[in-house]
C-alpha cells in the first residue's frame, strides 16, 4: 500500500479565534479535492473554533504540544485526554522551538508520545539538526539518537501509525530550504532507523515529513522524493499559499 501524503500546517503562536474561522473559510475550497491528508496544528485557544469551522471538511485539527501526565497541578498545560475528547486528531511533539525555548528533553518527549498514543492521538514527532551539527558531519548520528530516545519502549503498531517530521533547524523560518537530496537523505535514514529498531513493515508504514521553509514553489520536488511523505509547514500555512502546497502536484 503506498503511503498517503500528508501536509500539516504549524501555525505556532499566530491567529486569533476570529482569524482562525476566517482563514478556514478561505482555505476550505482550496483543499476540498486534495489527495493528501490536510492538518492544521493550531494554538490551544483556536482548537474549538478550528474544529467547528472544519466540520464536514477534509481538514483535521492538531495541537502543537501537550503534557505527559494524565491531569494535575500543571498550570498552563493541556492534557492528551482534553485534546482527544475535543476532537483533535494530531499533536506536534518535540518541535525544535519547544526543545530550545522550553527545554523539552527526549525523556519528556518519550513520555508525551506514550500518553498521546494512550489517548488515540497521532503524534507528529519532530527531529532535526543545527547548522553546526550538519557542518560537523554528525547529522545522521544526531537524528538516529533523537529517534531512538524518543521512541524507546513504544510499540511497532503505534510507530506504524505515527508521523515523524524531519525539520533541519537551520531551515525553519529562514527561507533556507534543504535541497531535495539533503531532505531525502535524512528521511531515508529515519526510515532505515525504524526498520533497524522495529522491522521493514513498520518502516514502510510510518509517514515521514520534511519541514523547513516549504512553500508552493518547492513542495512538489520535495514531496516527490521516495521517503518524503509530505510536509510540516510553518510560515506558509498562515497564507492561502497553504492550499497550493496541499495540491502540490
Ligand atoms: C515549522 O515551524 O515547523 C516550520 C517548518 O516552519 P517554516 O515552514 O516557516 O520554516
Amino acid at each position: 500500500m503506498p503511503r498517503k501524503k500528508i501536509v500539516a500546517g504549524n501555525w505556532k503562536m499566530n491567529m486569533t479565534p476570529a482569524e482562525t474561522v476566517a482563514f478556514v473559510s478561505k482555505l476550505r475550497p482550496l483543499v476540498d479535492d486534495a489527495d493528501a491528508d490536510v492538518v492544521l496544528c493550531v494554538p490551544a485557544i483556536d482548537i474549538v473554533p478550528a474544529l467547528t469551522s472544519t466540520r464536514g471538511t477534509c481538514i483535521e485539527i492538531g495541537a502543537q504540544n501537550m503534557h505527559y501526565e494524565e491531569n494535575g497541578a500543571y498550570t498552563g498545560e493541556i492534557s492528551a485526554g482534553m485534546l482527544s475528547e475535543a476532537g483533535v486528531k494530531y499533536v506536534i511533539l518535540g518541535h525544535s522551538e519547544r526543545r530550545e525555548y522550553f527545554h523539552e528533553t527526549d525523556e519528556e518527549l518519550n513520555k508525551k508520545l506514550k500518553k498521546a498514543f494512550e489517548h488515540g492521538l497521532t503524534p507528529i514527532l519532530c527531529c532535526g539538526e543545527t547548522l553546526e551539527q550538519r557542518n560537523k558531519g554528525i547529522t545522521l548520528d544526531w537524528i538516529r539518537m533523537q529517534i531512538k530516545s524518543d521512541l524507546f519502549g513504544i510499540s511497532d503498531a503505534d510507530v506504524a501509525e505515527m508521523i515523524i517530521a524531519y525539520e533541519p533547524i537551520w531551515a525553519i523560518g529562514t527561507g533556507m530550504t534543504a535541497t531535495s537530496d539533503q531532505a531525502e537523505e535524512v528521511c531515508k535514514a529515519i526510515r532505515e532507523c525504524i526498520a533497524e529498531i522495529y522491522d521493514d513493515y513498520t518502516a514502510e508504514c510510518v509517514r515521514i515529513l520534511y519541514g523547513g521553509s516549504v512553500n508552493a514553489g518547492n513542495a512538489a520536488e520535495l514531496f516527490a522524493q521516495p521517503d518524503i511523505d509530505g510536509g510540516l509547514v510553518g510560515g506558509a500555512s498562515l497564507k492561502p499559499e497553504f492550499g497550493k502546497i496541499v495540491r502540490y502536484k
